[in-house]
């Protein structure tokens, strides 16, 4: 049984309740957990795991980590038992750190936000990486054309992503995301999908307005752009053919 992924559909849902369908208990209070449905994110595709609580009519489950198991389908709740005792078939009530979540829809968010200020300048960028975690975020692009890589040139393409960007937040641009059927997708938007995408039955696209068509996504994002917040390019480098634009959100 796959784990219902509630988080995908309603990203601003902090609390909820849920089955246990496994849980196994580890050396030193450590526990996996897994329910019928779940709004923890789990770590993937740059973003950082969720973490919050799980709790029981007695027990007290602090979740440092949820994973997804590509075989199962399943979220795999990791972390520590703090007190009480859980058991298979019982309810319990989902906590998610709500401030920790934002922050990450912030910054995976930021990631969408640069490669959308990148496309409108027309920039030859090619998306190859994208790092969303609070320590340090980043995305990498690879050229696809011409560009100005000394340090002046890659001064001047920090100062007019930016701005670019600065606007963009200050235009409100709603972001949306829809999950549909493959085969009611429009011939463009399908031919732009990875691989693993092209196969699957549903996917799941986000979409920035403005941005000429939407991609495939499973992150979780602020709903429009000013939610970004006030976000700033902390250097811009090219190194190993790879360009990186580290940023922050404050
Ligand atoms: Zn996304």
């Amino acid at each position: 049984m796959r784990t219902e992924l509630v988080y995908q559909n309603d990203m601003n849902l902090f609390t909820l309740t849920a089955k246990i369908i496994s849980y196994i208990v580890k050396e030193d209070s450590k526990a996996v957990m897994i329910l019928d449905q779940t709004i923890f994110y789990p770590q993937g595709g740059g973003q950082p795991s969720d973490v919050g609580t799980i709790k029981s009519q007695s027990g007290l489950f602090k979740v440092k980590m949820a994973k997804m198991n590509p075989e199962t389908g399943q979220v795999e709740h990791e972390g520590v038992i703090d007190q009480g005792i859980f058991a298979v078939d019982e309810e319990v009530s989902l906590d998610v750190d709500g401030a920790a979540r934002l922050l990450h829809s912030r910054l995976h968010s930021a990631g969408h936000l640069l490669d959308h200020a990148i496309q409108s300048l027309s920039i030859p960028l090619k998306g190859t990486k994208g790092y969303h975690f609070p320590a340090g975020p980043y995305v990498e692009y690879i050229p696809t054309g011409d560009i100005d890589l000394t340090s002046t040139g890659l001064d001047l393409l920090k100062k007019n992503i930016e701005t670019r960007s600065h606007e963009m937040i200050a235009e409100k641009r709603p972001i949306t995301v829809v999950t549909s059927k493959l085969e009611d997708l429009e011939t463009t938007v399908r031919e732009t999908l990875p691989e693993k995408a092209r196969n699957a039955e549903f996917v799941r696209l986000v979409h920035f307005e403005g941005a000429p068509i939407p991609g495939p996504c499973g992150g979780t994002h602020v709903t429009n752009t000013s939610e970004i917040g006030n976000f700033v390019i902390k250097k811009v480098s090219f190194k190993a053919n790879a360009l990186r634009i580290a940023y922050k959100c404050e």
